[in-house]
């Protein structure tokens, strides 16, 4: 199967891996890497992917789930900036990935009747203009104080002036980032998970990178992977992983922390997002299925990489700006989950020569063999990915097309009407409820089927996986023979999003995870038994600010609305 991630064929993977050698090694399996990947390999080229743990497992599972211009860029006067990601944000909702972007409504409550409506009418006008005329989404509309309210009776309604509301798209940005990954291995890219850059191999004079050296963490074993060019697609592991080669690269990659909070969908009466303005910057109010993700923060980290955590002073400030605007607050009892990423900010070194391609991204070649690009955000990785490979193939002994990822739609895209139209019949074929494969094809599109027919070779496949939430067992099944999903975490945290979604972040469904798991991967009742235990402990470290001493009164004081 063409983009089948297949764990059980793990081994494989790193064999084929192993015999190199390949035009591209790309490390890191975020967004950036999987962009990349296919990138190169819609180009002809040979190409191998590596990721330390899984694939979105870093900043790419964790963002706001945005894929928009950024009205917080347009105050800023990056036209440019705002312009490109507005492009990249229509292609995916209509061509590249419209099973996955989908469009979503804002609300911008207005408390300033003169200055503000006009001050933010503008903005809204540029960012439509900025779209073109080919809109896949609708223009951006004035309310009044009551029409604000009929949309949104969740805000407070002292001193509202009006509102406007427009429109932006989201994603699930771990589902997003997997099917690029598997549309970039239907091209024949070997993407490889829990297989980290060891150090950077060198010509035997030292001037070129040829290579890595790379560590098996399922296996503990390690090998060396052969490559024209080794692409580090690393986020804010950019700098560790120049380290690694002793390698001076001509910028370097600051992380600031964001920590967003979900809250049941019942805590908020609204039928739009919301987004207010903070001291600082702005809060989304998000829609996410049954549920609200509120966020975010922006604050320096200095801590561990790999697992962020939010503290009870974060969850304490999202709560106090969300109440600013809310007429009835929100308390740390309505808190379902919370989650913490680390945004890559690049900050270029003065003294070596950089490639500055836009405000957002950065691309450096510090030595030939061997390129990077970080900084970007999720909305825009496919022109990232496009630079950097167009980077990395400059010194090719052979002409490389051009980047064709604006006309390649991801896996589910292509044939997404016929399979929406055939919901009913699916259902009945399956014996599934409709409801069930609408959930799958907002998923996985027209892959859908796919995962139906694990539910006709096993009707058990065909339940829920944990009462109250649409996941059926088929997604654990398939989350393993064609998402490449190795551990419980893999599947609780990513495929699915229980992690940040049920109160327990998915421990009770922990169990039958890896048991289903456990089946198609042979594990014993001993690994079972230690991979809950993992997500158990896991799942308590990403929640443990929902336990710490909150620094406000459980109910939150609603502070004043801003002046
Ligand atoms: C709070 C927050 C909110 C955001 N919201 C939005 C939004 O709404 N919209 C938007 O467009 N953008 C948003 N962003 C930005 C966006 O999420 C990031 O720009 C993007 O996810 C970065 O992806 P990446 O692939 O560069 O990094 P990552 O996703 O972190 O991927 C890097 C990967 O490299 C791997 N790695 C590291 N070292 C090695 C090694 N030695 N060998 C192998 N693998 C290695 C890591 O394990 C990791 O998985 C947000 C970011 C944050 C933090």
């Amino acid at each position: 199967m063409p983009g089948a991630l297949d764990a059980r064929n793990r081994n494989d993977a790193v064999r084929r891996l192993a015999a190199g050698p390949l035009d591209l090694l790309v490390v890191g399996g975020g967004i950036t890497g999987a962009g990349t990947a296919l990138d190169a390999a819609s180009r002809g080229l040979r190409v191998g992917l590596i990721e330390s743990r899984d694939l979105a497992a870093g900043t790419s599972s964790r963002s706001s789930k945005l894929i928009h211009g950024g009205l917080r860029y347009l105050e800023q006067r990056d036209f440019k900036l705002v312009k490109e990601a507005l492009r990249e944000r229509d292609l995916f909702v209509t061509r590249l990935a419209p099973h996955l972007v989908k469009p979503v409504p804002f609300l911008y409550p207005l408390y300033k009747k003169v200055v503000e409506r006009p001050y933010v009418g503008a903005g809204l006008v540029i960012y439509d203009a900025m779209e073109g005329t080919k809109r896949p989404v609708p223009h951006h509309r004035h309310l009044t104080a009551r029409g604000a309210l009929r949309r949104a009776p969740a805000l407070r309604p002292e001193r509202l002036a009006g509102a406007m509301v427009y429109y932006d798209a989201q994603v699930d940005d771990a589902r997003h980032t997997l099917t690029v990954a598997r549309t970039a291995a239907a091209h024949g890219a070997i993407v490889v998970t829990r297989a980290s850059a060891t150090s950077l191999l060198r010509s035997a004079d030292g001037a070129r990178v040829t290579g890595a050296r790379v560590r098996d963490s399922e296996t503990g074993r390690s090998f060396d992977v052969l490559a024209g060019c080794v692409v580090v697609c690393a986020g804010v592991w950019t700098d560790l992983v120049h380290q690694l080669g002793g390698v001076q690269a001509g910028y370097q990659v600051r992380m600031s922390k964001g920590v967003h909070l979900v809250v049941p969908r019942s805590a908020i009466d609204a039928e739009t997002g919301l987004i207010a303005r903070t001291d600082k910057s702005v809060l989304f109010f998000i829609p996410w299925g049954e549920r609200w993700i509120v966020g975010t923060t922006d604050t320096d980290w200095t801590g561990d990489r790999a697992e962020p955590t939010a503290t009870g002073a974060d969850v304490d400030y999202i709560l106090a700006a969300a109440n600013r605007v809310l007429a009835k607050p929100l308390t740390r009892g309505d808190v379902i989950g919370v989650y913490a990423g680390l945004r890559p900010l690049v900050a270029a070194a003065a003294d070596t020569p950089t490639t500055k391609l836009s405000r957002e991204h950065v691309v450096d070649v510090p030595l030939p063999g061997l390129a990077s690009v970080a900084g970007g955000k999720f909305t825009t990785y496919r022109l990232m990915a496009r630079d950097v490979v167009d980077a990395a193939v400059a010194d090719s002994p052979r002409p490389v097309p051009a980047s064709v990822t604006d006309q390649l739609p991801l896996l589910g895209a292509d044939g997404l009407p016929a399979v929406r139209a055939a919901a009913q019949r699916l259902a009945e074929d399956h014996a599934v409820p409709v409801a069930a494969v609408e959930h799958l094809i907002s998923r996985y599109g027209s892959l859908a089927g796919e995962v139906l027919e694990l539910v006709l070779a096993d009707k058990s496949l065909g339940r829920p996986l944990l009462d109250g939430y649409p996941y059926l067992r088929a997604e654990v099944a398939y989350a393993v023979t064609h998402e490449g999903a190795l551990h419980v975490e893999d599947v609780l945290a990513r495929r699915i999003r229980l992690l940040i979604e049920s109160p327990d972040a998915g421990v009770a469904a922990a169990p039958k995870v890896a048991t289903i798991m456990g089946s198609l991967l042979g594990w014993g009742r001993r690994r079972r038994a230690q991979e809950v235990r993992g997500y158990a402990e896991f799942a308590a470290a990403s929640c443990e600010a929902l336990q710490s001493p909150a620094d406000l009164p459980e109910s939150a004081a609603p502070v004043p609305v801003p002046a």
